[in-house]
């Protein structure tokens, strides 16, 4: 059942409605029903505000849900609880699974998987390529009037650049949009780690940031021939960032994410060789750290993505050179943007909101989410207090899995409250089913 709730004194923060204000919200019947100071709460249920911010629901552009084919890592129904516990209201579901959702039936799957969870919107990418085997482009026409606005095949870069200009082209026709895991896998064969003073150290392979900048590079180079919208996803490397910039600056239909991992941790963590910090892309210098933080800042990257990327306990306790990349994020993103970024006061907490729902989902076209959040409009929405301290890893997480390159650090801000269409899907910090 919807309910319907008043928060009394909670600091709204709400970009595309031009808000950032201490003020009372009515949700009623789905939707924000009144937002005003003094309102009167009639047969609602009351919460108090006080210290906590309450913003439209966040929308992640890269998540791993596994299912269908790796369930013993995670699932629709497991990893979209993890995205409410995160304060999520809407995520799109990387194709990488088995089979891989290279066509409609897949994604119909996802998408009926995440109804019945009734969670979290999940909005399934299809893959650019048949098995994401870079070759045969999919049948994008296809999946694109199933609804999917998304398409990549993350895990995977299209190496090849005639495939990629096919891929942008029909993106165009379509229009949809092609995000792509730039990596260039001659210059990052055998990858274990960034490329750099840490990889000599540690005595493992190396991948250099050029091996992300110059797909980058070609990418822009496609998509101004061809017109088409691209994507790029988990920005790592500062000479990426560069690129990005002059490209919008030429007015090129790009946009890109970075994740929250490579927003705050380094190569030089690697010293512990612990598995949960490897990840794909690798983490970077600090240089490249900073290049990041400046970028997302600017909006040359328009948001922050988790690639959640949950794997069984049995993979991560591997040598480390066995180990799959990956880290969980959903459940730490907020906290760590609010605890490395807005409290240090590299991004305002307006901004911070606008990186994490406002620009995704406009990326993925989610008219219902992103806010306003004025009345009549749909109650997607997060209330969380950014003061409180937690540790990652104390609290059992709502994914099925624990890989999180966050275990164990100190994190400021904590989710509260997660709204879906006025229903609460996660209450005082637990999930609600
Ligand atoms: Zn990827």
């Amino acid at each position: 059942m919807p309910e319907r709730t008043l928060f009394r004194g909670v600091r709204l923060v709400d970009p595309a409605g031009g808000q950032d204000a201490v003020t009372d919200v009515l949700i009623e019947d789905e939707q924000v029903q009144a937002v005003g100071p003094g309102l009167d709460p009639g047969r609602a249920e009351v919460l108090e505000g006080d210290g906590l911010v309450m913003a439209p629901g966040l929308v992640d552009l890269h998540a791993h849900l596994r299912e269908p084919g790796y369930e013993h890592k995670e699932t629709v129904e497991t990893g979209s609880r993890a995205a409410a516990a995160g304060g999520y209201t809407a995520v799109c579901a990387m194709p990488n699974t088995d089979p891989v959702a290279d066509n409609a039936a897949v994604v119909m799957e996802v998408r009926n998987l995440a109804d019945k969870a009734g969670l979290c919107d999940v909005l399934p990418a299809g893959a650019i390529t048949r098995e994401l085997a870079g070759e045969a482009l999919t049948d994008i026409g296809e999946m694109a009037e199933a609804g999917v606005r998304l398409f990549t095949d993350d895990h995977n870069c299209v190496q090849s650049s005639r495939v990629m200009r096919l891929a942008l082209e029909y993106a165009k026709a379509f229009d949809v949009v092609v995000c792509q895991h730039a990596q260039d896998e001659a210059l990052s064969e055998g990858w274990q780690m960034n490329e750099g003073h840490y990889s000599a150290l540690l005595g493992l392979t190396g991948a250099p940031g050029a091996a992300e900048t110059v797909i980058v590079a070609r990418d822009l180079a496609l998509a101004r021939l061809t017109g088409g919208r691209l994507h790029v996803t988990h920005t790592s490397a500062a000479d990426s960032v560069e690129l990005l910039g002059a490209g919008k600056q030429r007015g090129l239909r790009v946009t890109a994410d970075v994740t929250p991992h490579h927003l705050a941790l380094l190569d030089e963590d690697l010293v512990s060789y612990d598995t949960f910090l490897k990840v794909n892309p690798p983490l970077r210098s600090a240089e490249d750290r900073d290049a990041l933080r400046l970028g997302l800042g600017s909006g040359v990257l328009d948001a922050v993505a988790t690639d959640h990327a949950p794997h069984a306990a049995e993979d991560k306790e591997q040598e480390f050179d066995q180990a799959p990349p990956g880290t969980i994020g959903l459940e730490t993103a907020l906290a760590v943007v609010l605890t490395e970024l807005v409290d240090a006061g590299l991004l305002g907490l307006p901004d911070a909101i606008d990186r994490m729902s406002v620009r995704p989902a406009r990326i993925l076209g989610l008219e219902e989410h992103g806010g306003p959040l004025t009345p009549g409009r749909p109650a997607n929405l997060v209330v969380f207090d950014p003061e409180a301290e937690w540790t990652a890893g104390e609290r059992r997480w709502a994914s099925m899995a624990r890989n999180s390159a966050f275990d164990g650090r100190r994190l400021r801000g904590r989710v509260l409250h997660t709204m879906l269409r006025g229903t609460f899907t996660v209450r005082d910090g637990e999930p609600t089913r």
